[in-house]
């Protein structure tokens, strides 16, 4: 068994965490591990485990926590959360941990790819000729190539997410920059 250093344990991160109204449920857990037990994340991907990420949460594993591309592996269905008998708001405090640790630039590369795409044509994935074929036999509607892009640009500009990511914008070309001052 391998007994962690007490420099890795950040006594005041349990304070910081209950600091937010969503993470102050983190006390009321008592490991019973029905978070687990419930988590379909947890079912296919070997290490991922809420119960015991509420357990780091809570002996101050902070560097654990968020250096971990586990925790990205949370789809935030909430089951955790509606399962767990203490009411613990386990994938809020989930979201909390992500938020901490994309501060440290603790982002999954392909997640930064996910977000250049939506910055670029506004939708998560790239919408080729087979997805579009595809609609098109199932008498879906037709698809815009782009959805609010412009709204999402402004947004991540406004909220300085491209930086978070790492978001290159691609220099505006001459006819570009003519036609945005008219
Ligand atoms: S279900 Fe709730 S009380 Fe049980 S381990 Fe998970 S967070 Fe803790
Ligand atoms: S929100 Fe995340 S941790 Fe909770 S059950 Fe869903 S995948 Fe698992």
């Amino acid at each position: 068994m391998s007994i962690k250093k007490r420099s890795s344990i950040d006594l005041g991160f349990r304070t910081e965490i209950s600091s937010f109204p969503e993470g102050e449920t983190v006390n009321l857990c008592y490991q019973c591990g029905t978070c687990t037990g419930a988590c379909p994340s947890a079912k296919f991907v070997e290490g991922f485990n809420p119960r015991r990420m509420m357990d780091d949460v809570l002996l101050g594993f902070k560097e654990r926590l968020i250096s971990s591309s586990l925790l990205w592996t949370c789809s935030l269905c909430h089951t955790c959360h509606e399962r767990c008998p203490q009411g613990v708001h386990v994938s809020h405090i989930l979201i909390l941990l992500k938020n901490l640790a994309a501060k440290e630039k603790n982002i999954p590369e392909g997640l930064k790819k996910e977000a250049a795409q939506i910055i670029n044509e506004g939708l998560t994935v790239p919408v080729g000729d087979a997805i579009l074929r595809r609609r098109r036999s199932l008498n879906l509607p037709e698809m815009p190539y782009t959805v609010g892009v412009d709204e999402i640009r402004e947004i991540v500009k406004t909220t300085h997410f491209d930086q978070l990511v790492d978001f290159k914008w691609k220099e505006e070309t001459k006819e570009e920059k003519e036609e945005a001052t008219g």
